[in-house]
């Protein structure tokens, strides 16, 4: 879609328009990257003081060293299209770094490694008996089938398939060790609550988009895409950037836009001739006062969970090779992964050391979204002992710093009907509006949804534009 040549960028110089991109994480920064492209000028704004979103990394300085940790994303696959794509046209794939491929699940107490890329490693693992091997050809023929309609931009092709929840599937087309120990896992792990809160288009959903592809990373951290993607010479001549602007009114203006934004109590008007509003739901229903009653409604009851996590740097690194190790419900009712970011690749902690994070469920998130840190801290410490013991000791025995991090709206979680609503809405969106929209909600909660949905944005955008 966006291959096109240097002629045409240079041709559309030459009729460029003014844009303005609200939010400035992966679906922000992908259209705002595209828009450039074509030749548009563009004015990026950004409530927070940093560019990314919940694509970002902060670096962190400990007792003895400095690790670089991910405040929301942190692994990248590539199944990802539509981004590597991208960084092949801001030649940025000198950036991306393999990764472990390992996925690992806890059964009583044992550690189960399972490969990312090869399914036949689902016939060999001691994670599951032979009835639920063989049952698990309904989920390669139901995941094959809901495949075929997922696009990243826009997962509401498979709405007529959405008719009921993970949990409810995994019981009617697979077994109950299927369901307790894969998928509610992969549930919890994604969307941080359990298969009967999700639909079962979401559990494909994630398969889809994590099965059967190497793993990547981005060269000093996943929030160095966004950032590097501002920096390439494109971006640079013809953006301006704001920080520490927060939106609050997108509204028509003759056959353009006008976005009214504030800093530090002070309101600014911008006149635009399109705009892209690349923030969750909720704030995008809030701002743009063109929607209608019933898209205000849908963007109002988008479900995201919410997310404490702790992340500690250690001065030694724990032996496992697994990027995770998910903890079913069974295991553990909090607790639902242990990620070992330092398998990531380097650049995350020095050379030995290690970087692990603990995810809960949204219930312990909610729970303790107003507690101190060092409570927060305490009890994940606590969870942790209680299901990977050697973990614990290890970081008890080689912790540096534990730092917490927060999100309120951290991923959507669907529940059984959602695609179905949302297939109303995209429907209901008027393609050469000059205010579109982007987000990870049109797909579910990763990286390269949010940025095929910006890109998704820009291209309309050029082509009302070049209509004007
Ligand atoms: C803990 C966690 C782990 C994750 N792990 C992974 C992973 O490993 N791999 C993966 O692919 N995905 C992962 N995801 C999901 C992925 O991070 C998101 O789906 C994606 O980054 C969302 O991008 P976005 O641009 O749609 O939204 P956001 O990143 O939320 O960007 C929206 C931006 O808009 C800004 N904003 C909000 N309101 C306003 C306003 N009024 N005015 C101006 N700016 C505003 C925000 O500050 C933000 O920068 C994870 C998410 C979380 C929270």
């Amino acid at each position: 879609m966006w291959h096109r040549s240097q002629e045409e960028c240079v041709a559309d110089n030459r009729q460029h328009k003014n844009v303005v991109v609200v939010g400035s994480g992966i679906a922000g920064t992908a259209a705002a990257f595209r828009l450039r492209r074509a030749g548009h000028h563009v004015t990026l704004l950004e409530r927070e003081g940093h560019v990314g979103g919940r694509m970002s990394t902060r670096e962190v300085v400990g007792e003895r060293a400095t690790y670089r940790i991910d405040r929301g994303a942190s692994w990248l696959s590539h199944n990802y299209g539509p981004m590597i794509a991208l960084l092949q046209d801001a030649g940025l794939t000198s950036r991306m770094l393999s990764c472990s491929d390992e996925l690992a699940i806890l059964r009583d107490g044992r550690v189960h490694r399972l490969s990312l890329v090869r399914s036949s490693g689902l016939l060999r693992t001691g994670l599951l008996g032979w009835r639920a091997k063989l049952k698990a050809v309904n989920l390669l023929r139901d995941l094959t089938a809901v495949g075929r309609r997922l696009r990243w931009e826009d997962m509401s092709g498979a709405a007529d398939l959405d008719t009921e929840s993970a949990h409810d599937h995994a019981l009617r087309r697979l077994n109950r060790e299927l369901l307790d120990y894969l998928v509610e896992p992969l549930c919890s792990t994604q969307f941080l609550v359990p298969a009967e809160e999700v639909a079962a288009v979401s559990a494909f959903c994630i398969m889809w988009g994590t099965f059967g592809a190497a793993s990547f990373t981005f060269d000093g951290g996943v929030g160095r895409l966004p950032e590097d993607l501002l920096a390439t010479p494109v971006m640079r001549d013809g953006t301006r950037l704001e920080l520490d602007a927060e939106a609050t009114a997108v509204e028509p203006d003759g056959a353009g836009v006008r976005v009214t934004w504030r800093r530090a109590g002070r309101e600014e008007t911008l006149r635009a001739d399109a705009c892209v509003v690349a923030v969750p739901a909720p704030v995008a229903a809030r701002i743009v006062t063109t929607l209608t009653a019933a898209q205000r409604r849908h963007l109002e009851a988008v479900r995201y969970t919410s997310d404490v996590h702790v992340t500690f740097g250690l001065d030694r690194a724990p032996a496992e090779t697994a990027l995770g190790v998910a903890v079913p419900r069974r295991e553990h009712p909090d607790l639902c992964v242990a990620l070992y970011e330092h398998n990531l690749g380097p650049g995350r902690a020095p050379a030995g050391a290690g970087l692990v994070s603990l995810v809960f469920r949204h219930h312990w998130s909610t729970a303790r979204a107003d507690r101190g840190d060092e409570e927060v801290i305490a009890d994940a410490r606590g969870a942790v002992g209680e299901v990977l013991p050697e973990l614990a000791a290890h970081i008890d025995r080689h912790r540096d710093l534990a730092v917490v991090q927060r999100w309120q709206n951290a991923v959507l979680a669907r529940p059984a009907g959602g695609f179905r609503d949302l297939a109303r809405f995209t429907a209901s969106l008027d393609p050469a509006s000059p205010v579109q929209l982007a987000g990870d909600y049109f797909a579910y909660s990763t990286t390269n949804a949010a940025l095929a949905t910006g890109e998704q944005a820009a291209e309309r955008l050029r082509t009302t534009l070049a209509g004007v």
